[in-house]
């Protein structure tokens, strides 16, 4: 039996990577949305959206893209939402959820939050998916299933409203679970802000050697280095909005972090053979661990 529709009219302000697995994935379950409306800021991906037959409609306002529609989700760069909500505020339906795919939280509630109108209800949220491609063509409809998506939502916000975005994820295949926005901006500094800054960093200071070097280093890139190429052909609009909108978090886990490649480095010095070898066999445990619980 097909399950009817969790919303009427859902509409998606952005559709790269995260708003296209939204779009295909709501296609693929049907009981996510009668109708799917996508807003772009640029021509060029409005018309793949649309050869892509992945939305009901494109609207290049995204005023006109909310317009009836009982939910809205945020899916572009943090660093465009408090634009993104000023433009579409007067327009949005009462009643209607607004949500969100940030990968930071607090920045979020802060700059949407107080844009929110009365009879809107506002309910942040993180699906911890993704890939190093971006735009309309990188999604695809499996890419939530056995991951999680975090809710953050303000206090005091309507159960009902939190209920509904935990159904849309679910819906996708995702595991829904709630958390207070400072500790996930914290966690995520961790386990990926960290991780993209360090491929980031690796990637130009390799890149920053002389020519002679650098071609070495590309010819015979082992796994190893070409590992930290995969993250850091991540989109640099969406990772430059991430590290300027988690800046405390990241910069904490940075100087932690900073504490134990010096440690490390000082046990290189020294030939301290047990604490190198300690180290890595607990890299080598999480990995493992990982994999245990399917989220490698
Ligand atoms: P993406 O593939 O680069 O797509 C970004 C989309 O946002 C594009 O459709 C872009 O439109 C649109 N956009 C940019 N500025 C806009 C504006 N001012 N108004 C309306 N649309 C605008 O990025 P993504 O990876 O999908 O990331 C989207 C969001 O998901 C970000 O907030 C990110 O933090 C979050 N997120 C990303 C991942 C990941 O691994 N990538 C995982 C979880 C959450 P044009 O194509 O027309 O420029």
């Amino acid at each position: 039996m097909t399950q009817a529709p969790l919303f009427r009219r859902l509409a998606l302000l952005g559709c790269g990577l995260i708003g296209s697995s939204i779009a295909r994935a709501a296609r693929a379950q049907g009981g996510v949305a009668g109708e799917l409306v996508v807003n772009a800021r640029s021509a060029k991906t409005l018309a793949r959206v649309v050869e892509l037959g992945i939305a009901d409609r494109v609207e290049a306002d995204p005023a006109a893209a909310v317009q009836g529609a009982d939910c809205v989700i945020l899916c572009a760069p943090v660093g465009t939402y408090a634009a993104l909500a000023e433009a579409i505020a007067p327009h949005m339906a009462d009643g209607a959820i607004l949500s969100d795919v940030g990968s930071t939280k607090q920045s979020v509630i802060r700059d949407v939050g107080p844009l929110v109108p009365a009879g809107v209800h506002f309910v942040p949220a993180h699906p911890l998916a993704g890939t190093e491609y971006s735009g309309p063509d990188a999604g695809f409809a499996t890419l939530f299933e056995g991951r999680w998506c975090l809710l953050t939502p303000p206090a005091g916000t309507d159960d009902d409203a939190v209920e509904h975005i935990r159904q849309l994820w679910q819906r996708m295949g995702s595991m829904v679970s709630v958390m207070e926005p400072a500790h996930h901006d914290r966690v995520l500094a961790i386990v990926s802000h960290l991780p993209h800054l360090i491929a980031f960093t690796i990637c130009g200071t390799a890149d920053d050697l002389a020519d002679e070097t650098r071609q070495q280093v590309l010819q015979f890139a082992a796994s190893g280095f070409r590992d930290f190429t995969r993250i850091a052909a991540s989109d640099p609009e969406m990772w430059r909005d991430v590290f300027l909108n988690n800046r405390e978090a990241l910069l904490e886990m940075l100087a932690r972090f900073t504490e134990d490649a010096q440690a490390m480095a000082r046990a290189v010095r020294w030939g301290d053979a047990a604490y190198i070898e300690d180290k890595i066999g607990r890299g080598r445990k999480i990995r493992r661990s990982l994999i245990e619980i399917n989220q490698a």
